[in-house]
C-alpha cells in the first residue's frame, strides 16, 4: 500500500491534541528515538508518538485510522523481529506511560504500559511480593506479557499471563475499555497469549507472589558433560517440585568477574535455578542436584529476586546484533540431545546461546482452552539464539541458528512461543502457534480489530466479515 500523505496542517492539529511529544524525522533525536533493542532492525517510522498518558493513545490511534498509516505499538522494544516500530508508521511509544501501583493488601499490582520489568521488580520487591516474568530486567511488561511470559517463576506460578487479572485497553476505533473476568471476559482471553493484535495495553493488573529472596544462579558444566547432564535435567526438571525452576543453556563463560579467570570465553553448558523455597529447605533440594555430578561452576545461592532477575542484564545491553529460532518441545530424545551437544559445541560468538525454558509445573495445570496460550502440554519452549555485537559476524549467526533450528525442529511439537518468533516467520507459523485457538482469536480480530489496524505484531488476520465489538 503506498504512504499516505500526511498534511503539516494535520500533524500540527494532532500535536496540539498530546501531553507527549512527537519525533518526526527531521528532529535530532529521530535517529535514537528509531533505535530497538535488536541493532539489526532499522525502520524508519513516519511519527514517532511518546504518549503521555491514555488520552494520547486514544489520540493516536484514532489518526493512524482516519489518516490510513500503518500503526505499530512499542512499550520495552526488546521484540527480536522488531514488531514495537515499522517502516512509514505512526509508532505509539509507551515508554513515558511508566508508574506502578503495589496494593498489598489486595496483592495485586497495577503498571503502566510503558514499564519494563525492572520498574514492576523494583516497586513489588519493596513489599516482598514478585510477579513472574522473563529472566532480562529490560524487557518491556507490554510484549512480553501478551505473548505469554516465561520466566524463572514459571513451574511455581505459571507464565505471566496467568497472573493478569486485568486489562485497560485502547481498541482500534479508539474507546477505551477494561479487559478482565466480568468486563469484555472474550478480550481479556484473547490479549493472553495472542500479542499486540487486538488494542493498546495502556495498562495491567497482576497478582502478586510472596516472593521476595531465591535461591537460585548458574551451575555450568564442562562441554564434554553436555549429554549427561540434559538427560539427567531432561528427566529431573518434569518431576520437581514447583518451587524449583531450571532453564538448560548452551553458552559462553564471560570474560569478566564474578565468573574465575580458568573459565573466561570457555564454551559451556548449564542450568540456571530459582528455587523459591526458605532457602534451608532450598540447600537441602539441591543436595541431589550438586550430588549428580560436581559442577565446574557453582554459583547457586540466596539472592534478592531482583537481583536474580537483572543478573544477565549486563552481558546483554541494548543494541548487540540479535536472530532466533524457536520451537515448542514435548520430549528430548536422545537423538534430539546428540543433536543440541553437536551445535552447543559450535556457538559461533560468546553472546550466542541455546535455552530451554520448562513450561511444565503450574504453566501446564492451566488449560489451553481458558487462555490464548496454546501449547500447555509442551514440556520446554526452546530458543536458539544468534547474537553478537559486530554486524559483520551477522551471517555467520544467522546460518548457524537455522542450521540448528532444522536440525532439532524435527523433534519439536510444532509451534513456537509467539515471542520467539522472528518477524519473518509467515503466517503458517502463527497459526501453528495458536493451534486450537487460532479459530477463536480470528473471531475476537473480528469483533475488535475487523479492519487490521493492529498488524505490526505476529498477525492474526480478521476474516474479512465485519461485525461491530
Ligand atoms: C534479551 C531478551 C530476553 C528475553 N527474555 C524473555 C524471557 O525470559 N521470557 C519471555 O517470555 N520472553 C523473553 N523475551 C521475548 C520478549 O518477551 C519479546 O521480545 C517481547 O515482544 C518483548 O516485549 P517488549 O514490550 O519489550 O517489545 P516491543 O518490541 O516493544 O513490542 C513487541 C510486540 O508487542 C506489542 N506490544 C508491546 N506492548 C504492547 C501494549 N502495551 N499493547 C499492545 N501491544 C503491545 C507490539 O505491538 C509488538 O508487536 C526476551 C527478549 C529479549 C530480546
Amino acid at each position: 500500500m503506498p504512504t499516505p500523505k500526511l498534511d503539516d496542517n494535520s500533524i500540527q492539529q494532532l500535536k496540539a491534541t498530546l501531553r507527549g511529544r512527537i519525533i518526526e524525522p527531521t528532529d535530532k533525536d529521530y535517529d535514537d528515538a528509531r533505535k530497538v533493542y535488536n541493532g539489526m532492525i532499522h525502520k524508519r517510522p513516519r511519527l514517532i508518538v511518546r504518549c503521555a498518558d491514555v488520552a494520547d493513545v486514544i489520540a493516536s490511534v484514532n489518526f493512524a485510522r482516519e489518516n490510513t498509516l500503518l500503526l505499530a505499538i512499542r512499550s520495552g522494544g526488546h521484540n527480536a523481529g522488531g514488531l514495537g516500530i515499522a517502516d512509514d508508521a505512526l509508532v505509539i511509544d509507551l515508554a513515558p506511560i511508566k508508574y506502578t501501583r503495589v496494593d498489598p493488601s489486595a496483592r495485586t499490582v497495577t503498571v503502566g504500559g510503558g514499564c519494563t520489568w525492572g520498574d514492576v521488580d523494583h516497586a513489588t520487591h519493596a513489599f516482598g511480593f514478585a510477579v513472574p516474568s522473563g529472566i532480562i530486567s529490560t524487557t518491556g511488561v507490554g510484549g512480553l506479557t501478551l505473548g505469554g511470559g516465561i520466566g524463572h517463576l514459571t513451574r511455581k506460578c505459571g507464565l505471566t499471563i496467568d497472573n493478569l487479572i486485568s486489562a485497560d485497553v485502547v481498541l482500534a476505533d479508539g474507546r477505551f475499555v477494561k479487559a478482565n473476568a466480568d468486563e469484555n471476559p472474550d478480550l481479556f482471553w484473547a490479549l493472553r497469549g495472542g500479542g499486540g493484535n487486538f488494542g493498546v495495553v495502556t495498562a495491567f493488573t497482576f497478582k502478586l507472589h510472596k516472593i521476595d529472596m531465591i535461591y537460585g544462579g548458574p551451575m555450568l558444566y564442562e562441554l564434554s558433560e553436555a549429554a549427561e547432564v540434559m538427560k539427567w535435567y531432561r528427566d529431573f526438571i518434569v518431576q520437581a517440585p514447583d518451587n524449583l525452576n531450571g532453564f538448560f543453556a548452551f553458552l559462553t563463560v564471560p570474560p569478566a568477574p564474578p565468573f574465575p579467570e580458568n573459565l573466561h570465553l570457555k564454551k559451556m553448558c548449564g542450568i540456571i535455578w530459582a528455587c523459591t523455597a526458605p532457602i534451608p529447605k532450598a540447600e537441602e533440594m539441591f543436595k541431589p542436584i550438586r550430588a549428580f555430578k560436581k559442577p565446574a561452576l557453582d554459583f547457586v545461592g540466596p539472592l534478592p529476586q531482583p537481583a536474580l532477575q537483572s543478573m544477565f542484564d549486563p552481558i546483554y545491553p541494548p543494541g548487540l546484533q540479535w536472530y532466533w529460532r524457536a520451537d515448542f518441545v514435548n520430549e528430548l530424545s536422545d537423538k534430539a540431545i546428540a543433536e543440541h551437544v553437536r551445535f552447543g559445541k559450535e556457538l559461533p560468538s560468546m553472546h550466542s546461546t541455546m535455552h530451554l525454558y520448562p513450561i511444565n509445573g503450574a504453566a501446564s495445570r492451566v488449560a489451553k482452552q481458558d487462555t490464548a496460550w496454546n501449547y500447555r502440554d509442551a514440556n520446554w519452549a526452546q530458543v536458539m539464539v544468534g547474537v553478537d555485537p559486530d554486524p559483520s559476524n551477522n551471517e555467520k549467526i544467522i546460518s548457524w541458528t537455522k542450521n540448528y533450528y532444522d536440525a532439532l525442529h524435527p523433534y519439536s511439537a510444532g509451534g513456537a512461543y509467539v515471542n520467539f518468533l522472528m518477524g519473518d516467520e509467515g503466517g503458517d507459523r502463527v497459526k501453528a502457534t495458536y493451534g486450537d485457538n487460532y479459530q477463536r482469536l480470528v473471531a475476537i480480530k473480528d469483533k475488535y480489530d475487523p479492519q487490521n489496524l493492529f498488524r505490526v505484531n505476529q498477525n492474526i488476520k480478521p476474516s474479512g466479515t465485519k461485525r461491530t465489538a
